[in-house]
């Protein structure tokens, strides 16, 4: 198709292509600075095809955030976000304040294995994630507390979900797998896998078995304060990446019983999914323009997003009010319910 090019739709490890619009990556709002620009490249392995991939990914990426209700009208001090897609020698992606980073490295021991982090859809829709909540609530960003540390890393995960369900493609093939029940660990739920595996052979406590951070589990919410610092991937600990989960899996079950209301007794559709993904960014992002910021954050979120998930607006309404406020509630993230 002309005018188009070939990208990842999720991670590399899941191995499926799509086609993109040539992107315009300075375009505002949310624009991003790249350097010079390649020429096309259908080749994953060339940086001509990872170049093209993130641009469009990330382009797609900050629309998607830019449509939302109530909307950042810029970057956290900027109008454009610069992104470097390789700094180096690491296995690493990082938004910085500043900019979105990505590496390249192989695990310990294995150098015949590179992973570019900045090839992953999964992981520059993350990083993307950092950039858009720190544009939102600034005073997120580095707080140095597990709880808002770590919304900070589920809300990059949560971007990577639902910026990956605004691909119809995507959307048909989770449906294929998932046979219309969300809840379950799917290509939707498994972030980053190809980073997750590199940094399990370094470290088994580093990702999860499947992926670097599975979005379909069961953590419950304890306080951070009476959890150790690090410990194997079926453990919460408290540091932000693996508290993250606790968030992220609520969130998760949360969109899978949205998705069961959107269907009633008909099938889904991909643009259903589609859909509930735009409502549930909106009740995210308006959740987020009302949530206090205290230590607890993960309480103060929450009871946001149960306020908002009951409108007005499509989408929402008593039911979807109440899969809110269950699946907190029983995860221990809300204490009881919200009158
Ligand atoms: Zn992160």
């Amino acid at each position: 198709m002309p005018g188009t090019i070939t990208v990842w739709e999720k991670d590399p490890a899941v191995d499926r292509r799509t086609t993109a619009p040539i992107p315009d990556v300075s375009r505002l709002p949310l624009g991003f600075n790249f350097p010079a620009a390649p020429p096309f490249s259908d080749d994953p392995a060339t940086a001509e095809f990872r170049y093209w991939n993130a641009a469009a990914t990330l382009r797609r990426a900050a629309d998607f955030w830019a449509a939302s209700t109530k909307p950042p009208a810029e970057w956290n001090g900027s109008a454009v976000l610069d992104v470097f897609l390789d700094r180096g020698e690491d296995l690493q992606s990082e938004y910085d304040g500043q900019a979105l980073n990505f590496y390249h490295g192989s695990p310990a021991g294995n150098t015949a294995i590179v992973v570019y982090s900045g090839a992953s859809p999964d992981l520059l829709r993350h990083e993307l994630g950092h950039a858009v909540l720190d544009a939102i609530r600034s005073d997120l960003f580095n707080r140095h507390l597990v709880e808002t540390d770590a919304f900070h890393e589920s809300f990059g995960d949560m971007s990577a979900i639902l910026c990956a369900l605004q691909i119809p493609t995507f959307c048909a093939a989770v449906l294929a797998e998932t046979g219309q029940n969300f809840w379950t660990s799917s290509i939707l739920s498994r972030i980053a896998p190809q980073f997750g595996a590199a940094l399990r052979m370094e470290n088994q406590d580093e990702a999860d078995a499947d992926c670097l951070r599975n979005a379909w589990n069961n953590h419950p919410y304890s306080d951070p304060a009476g959890l150790m610092a690090a410990g194997p991937p079926e453990t919460v600990a408290a540091n932000p990446h693996s508290f993250s989960r606790v968030f992220t899996g609520a969130f998760f079950e949360i969109l899978a019983g949205m998705l069961a209301i959107k269907a009633g007794n008909r099938p889904l559709e991909p643009e259903d999914l589609q859909q509930v993904s735009c409502d549930m960014r909106d009740i995210l992002v308006e959740g987020l323009r009302e949530a206090p910021f205290v230590p607890g954050f993960y309480a103060s979120i929450a009871a946001a997003m149960v306020e908002a998930s009951l409108g007005p607006g499509l989408g929402r309404g008593p039911a979807v009010r109440d899969v809110f406020q269950n699946v907190f509630v029983r995860r221990n993230i809300l204490p009881s319910a919200i009158a």
